[in-house]
Formats: C-alpha cells, structure tokens, sequence
C-alpha cells in the first residue's frame, strides 16, 4: 500500500489548483472517481471571471486570482487564460427605478461602468430587442476564462513535480488508525497522513465517509442552454448580457449563445441533468429579451454549485479532526476563485504564510474557516 503525505480527494478545479500549488512540498496524490477530469462542475461552467460578484469576499478572491490569470508562471499555459468580453447589465421597464438606484450603488465602487442609452446597448449586442430594454449599463470587466487551459496547466504542473492523480477510483470508506487515513477506493487501498475533502457537490457526504461531521454545504442545480446565432452576430465583440435580478444571463460560448435561466434548485449531489423546465425558461428569457426566436436548441447541460450556508467557501482543518481539511462550497465562483483558494489552501496545510494577495488585500483565512459553523 502507498503512503502519501496528503490524499486530494476530487479531480476538479478545486483539488487539481491544490495539488499544483501543494507541489513538490509534499508527497500528493488526487484521488478522482471519474474517468476524466473535470466532470462535473468544473467542465460544465460558463466560464466567466468577473471581479464585481457577489460578495466582498469573493470579489476579494477574483482581485487576488487576477495576478494569476494574467501572469501565469512560465510554462503553465501557452494562451492567455482571460478573453475580454465585457457585459451588459439590463433592465426592463417595471425595473428601472432599481436599475437606476443599482447602478450608483455600482459606479460608487469603480469609475469604470458607463451608462448606456438603449441604441448604444442594441448596438453593442444587436440581438437585444429595444422594445424589452429599459435601462442599461457596460462594464467593461468581465472576461472569458479558458478553463480547459487552466486546468490542463495544473495538471501538467502538479505531475511535473511529482504528484499521483489517480482516475476511476472512488472512495468508497475510510478508517483512521490514529497516525494515517486508510483510504478505500474503487481500485485499492491508499494510506495517507492528512485528507483534503475536494468533492464538491459531494463534500458533506464525503465527510461522512471520513466520521467527520457535515458542514452543511448544499448543491444547487443550474441549467444551460447553447444555441444557433443569427447571421452576423460576431460572438468575438459581443459582451454577456445580465439582467438586473439575476433571471438569466446570455453570453457568447464557442461561436454560438449560452442562455441559462440563473436557476438554482437544491439537489442530490450527481451527475445533474437539466429539467425540461430550465430549459424553458431559457428559451422564453432568450425570446423575451432578444429579437431571437429559438427554432433549435444545439445542446442543454446542467452543473452543481455547491453553498455552505453562509455562501462563502469553506477551507482549513475540520474542527472535530484536524487531520481533514475542507476545501469545498466555491459555488458559483470556483473557477474564478481557484488560484486564490489553491494557493491558500496550499499555504494553511504546509503551514507557510498566506499567499501575499491575501495580507494585501487584509483577508484573513478565517473567514473561510470550517470552525465558523
Ligand atoms: C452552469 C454553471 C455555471 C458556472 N459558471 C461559473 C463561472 O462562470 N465562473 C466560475 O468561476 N464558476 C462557475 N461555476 C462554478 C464552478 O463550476 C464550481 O464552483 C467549480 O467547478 C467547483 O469545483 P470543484 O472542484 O469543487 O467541484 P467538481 O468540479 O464537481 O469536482 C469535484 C470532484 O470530486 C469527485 N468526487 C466526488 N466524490 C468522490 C469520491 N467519493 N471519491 C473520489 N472522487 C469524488 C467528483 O467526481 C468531481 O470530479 C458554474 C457552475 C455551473 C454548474
């Protein structure tokens, strides 16, 4: 049997920006249950990097990240892992006294956002329908992330130094004998010192396996939809459309439109598919707000975002066995958010200083800590 300082459980974002940033330090090995990585939510996102979402924190963990996406270290990629794209913020008529207040709320955090009248925005995205928008503003601050890349870089990057990623191998059951975790998984049994639960939309069963008690963290479902352009539409300029109270966002994906209703229903943790329902809803949002009509629908998929309660994510050593660590609740913002939360984690479990974003920034790791519940 093998023994490893540190077992990563989960190949998505989250366990694979660890084990890159873990390293050589220790010996690693990933333990993923799926044949490829990056199955589940990490490979159904909608890739977008925003540095204005939700809350301080998490605006704090994109500004931190951003150093990353734009300089990456030598060798870790050969595209640039952020295509600018903009976005729009739109409301309808019953909407635009909140637009108007939402948006000097904005522009009080940065001079960048400008107020667009309706033709400026038909003319930035011309399948929006002037009859629907109200109200409108650009921010120029959103990106497109070449998720692909940027795992393929740490993948790439935590082989070279030396770390296991071991594919097909669930963990099934776990047992500590008091120094080392004795691991089952699908294929053998692997032994290691400390255990980091990256699973995801699994994270609270996970726990369970290891006798260590759950956090609360919740999946929630959200839907997508990719269809047919009209003619002429060039998706290379064309910025991503968000409706004021999140009821769908729109953005350009691969030469065609990505629709999702903004959809967020509690589930299972598994490999969600989209409900007919959501996918509707897609459609009529993509019809009600756009001159398009949807005649084809090219293809739907549907992903976990997973929330403690407190939406933000969860990282350090259980408070009731130090010996697992919790690396899991990123929600909506994993990708994003995965170079900051990598390095951090990476800094807690080897006991190094925090990453140098986090003490510039004035964010302590104790707001993600697993002891706040
Ligand atoms: C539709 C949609 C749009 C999104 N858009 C964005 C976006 O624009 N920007 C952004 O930053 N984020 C976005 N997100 C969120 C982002 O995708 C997630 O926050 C992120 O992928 C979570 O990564 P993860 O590694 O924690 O989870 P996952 O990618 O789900 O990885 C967890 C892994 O753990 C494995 N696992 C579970 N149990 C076991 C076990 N017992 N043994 C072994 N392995 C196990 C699973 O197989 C899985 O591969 C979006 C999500 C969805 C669904």
């Amino acid at each position: 049997m093998q023994t490893y300082d540190i077992a990563i459980l989960g190949g998505g974002i989250a366990g694979l920006s660890l084990a890159y940033f873990l390293g050589a330090s220790r010996s690693v090995v990933v333990i993923e249950r799926e044949e490829n990585l990056g199955y589940h939510s990490t490979g159904r996102s909608a890739a977008e990097f925003v540095l204005r979402y939700n809350s301080p924190e998490v605006c704090t963990l994109a500004a931190i990240s951003r150093d990353f996406f734009d300089h990456p270290p030598e060798g870790f990629t050969g595209v640039p892992l952020l295509v600018p794209r903009g976005g729009l913020m739109i409301a309808n008529a019953e909407k635009l006294e909140r637009f108007e207040a939402h948006f000097t709320v904005e522009q009080g955090k940065t001079d960048k956002l400008t107020r667009l009248s309706i033709d400026e925005a038909v003319a930035m995205a011309t399948i929006l329908d002037p009859s629907y928008l109200a109200g409108a503003y650009h921010d120029p601050e959103f990106w497109d992330i070449e998720v692909e890349s940027l795992l393929q870089g740490y993948v790439k990057g935590a082989r070279r130094a030396g770390v296991d990623i071991r594919q097909k191998a669930g963990v099934m059951a776990a047992r500590d004998d008091g120094r080392h975790w004795l691991i089952d998984t699908e294929g053998e049994t692997i032994s290691a010192r400390l255990v980091v639960n990256a699973t995801g939309g699994w994270a609270d069963p996970t726990a369970g396996l290891f006798g260590v008690a759950p956090i609360g963290i919740v999946p929630h479902r959200r839907t997508a939809i990719l269809v047919d352009l009209p003619d002429g539409v060039d998706t290379r300029t064309m910025p991503e459309i968000n409706e004021l109270d999140d009821e769908f966002y729109i953005k350009p994906d691969a030469g065609r439109l990505l629709v999702s209703p903004a959809d967020e229903t509690p589930c299972e943790p598994g490999d969600v598919q989209p409900e007919e329902i959501d996918v509707a809803w897609a459609a009529h949002h993509l019809e009600t707000a756009t001159t398009m009509e949807v005649r084809r629908i090219a293809r739907t998929w549907a992903g976990m975002r997973s929330f403690a309660p407190d939406r933000l994510p969860v990282v350090g050593p259980a408070s009731d066995n130090p010996r697992f660590f919790w690396l899991a609740g990123q929600g909506g913002y994993g990708i994003l958010s995965s170079p900051a939360l990598g390095a951090l984690a990476a800094s807690l479990l080897i006991g190094s200083e925090v990453p140098a974003g986090f003490t510039r920034a004035g964010l302590a790791p104790t707001v993600f800590s697993p002891g706040r519940f």
